[in-house]
């Protein structure tokens, strides 16, 4: 009784993850149609992630203002920029701005500059 309970959870645990990332897909198409059902879309898909304790992938969460809770697509709803090493995210619905470090990795540094050589 106990295993096939807990086999249950890791199920829908699973199903719970495949949701969320195709509420995050809806909520995509759907923002330059009605912003007001894409809001409706991610709301869900942080519901069913309270839910299910399942957290939102860090891909998608990057995506995701923390004040107002919109899906942010740069052009459409948010503005992005790089300074000082750290990639700024602006939410234009609430002015939010997230901040997090820019490093680029080294394989991509060699792929620009053939003259960077990641010994030094
Ligand atoms: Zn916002």
């Amino acid at each position: 009784m106990a295993k096939s309970r807990k086999k249950n959870k890791t199920i829908s645990k699973y199903i719970a993850q495949e949701r969320i990332v195709y509420l995050f897909k809806l909520a995509k198409n759907e923002l330059s149609q009605d912003p007001s059902r894409s809001h409706r879309y991610v709301t869900l898909a942080r519901k069913v992630g309270m839910r299910h304790r399942v957290s939102i992938p860090a891909s998608l969460k990057r995506n995701l203002c923390k004040k107002c809770g919109s899906l942010l697509v740069p052009g459409n709803n948010s503005r992005t920029r790089l300074k000082d090493g750290r990639i700024t995210v602006t939410c234009l619905v609430c002015g939010e701005v997230k901040r997090y470090p820019f490093r680029p990795s080294k394989t991509e540094l060699s792929s620009v500059h053939p003259a960077y050589d990641p010994h030094y």
